[in-house]
């Protein structure tokens, strides 16, 4: 494949620590990226299992796993309301996740599957303007961020990085574009107006996490695009900081 075919494909990663976050950062704009032709692949870190409810007895390993297998079909069902494709779980502990250099491999390893242009994932850096919000910034969530950027350079691109990986057939590739949800600064809005109600579609998807406040998430939700949107003349809008990969 040549460097110009590599620009123009339309193949977008959204890489993110747990089950449904990709949907509250940025389910308009895969959506809308979805209609204008892109496919689009999830990479979820954890493998979801602290999400279970907040009054639970029983955290044995066997409560884990079954809280696991209900965020992955929540997950899939998100995915098909956004016509997202595939999904690759790599299942580390939810909760402990680190920015380690396995993690970094992992998340190489898939984006040499992928080869994608864009990369959505989560900031590593917390934000202190106008004031620490507590709850904001989960653990994993910044080392995904993290390891994500890491991985997206240089080591993606890198045939010295990871040798291993050209003897599993997965040659150099260089992201394009790299969008960051929650980044300190946001540079770039996308404009999520008619793919607002598919949004909250994909999140009512998350039946285990959401369903039994959907009422309050559904009304920040709608407050905090509509906040994004009204900065950049739009109803709704989700914004990221976008970095290039020259
Ligand atoms: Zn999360």
């Amino acid at each position: 494949m040549t460097e110009q075919e590599t620009e123009e494909r339309k193949v977008a990663l959204v890489v993110v620590a747990h089950p449904d976050d990709a949907e509250f950062m940025a389910a308009g704009t895969i959506a809308t990226w979805v209609a204008d032709g892109w496919t689009v692949h999830y990479l979820i870190c954890t493998d979801g299992a602290s999400g279970g409810p907040d009054d639970a007895e029983d955290v044995s390993p066997e409560a884990r796993r079954a809280v696991t297998t209900t965020r992955k079909l929540e997950q899939r069902a998100a995915c098909d309301v956004l016509g997202v494709e595939d999904i690759v779980f790599l299942d580390y502990r939810d909760g402990e996740l680190q920015s380690t250099l396995d993690l970094r491999r992992d998340i190489v390893r898939v984006l040499r599957r992928y080869r994608p242009t864009r990369v959505i994932c989560e900031s590593p850096d917390r934000t202190w303007t106008p004031g620490y919000v507590i709850g904001a910034f989960h653990p994993d969530h910044l080392a995904a961020g993290q390891a994500t950027i890491a991985a997206v350079y240089p080591a993606s691109q890198n045939p010295w990085d990871f040798p291993e990986l050209l003897q599993e057939g997965l040659l150099p590739h260089k992201v394009r574009e790299v969008y960051f949800s929650g980044a300190p600064t946001a540079n770039v809005a996308v404009d999520i107006s008619s793919m607002f109600e598919r949004k909250l579609a994909a999140l009512r998807a998350h039946t285990s996490q959401l369903a039994a406040h959907f009422d309050e998430i559904e009304a920040l939700i709608r407050r905090r695009t509509a906040e994004v949107g009204k900065k950049h003349d739009m109803a709704f809008a989700e914004e990221f900081h976008r970095a290039e990969n020259r």
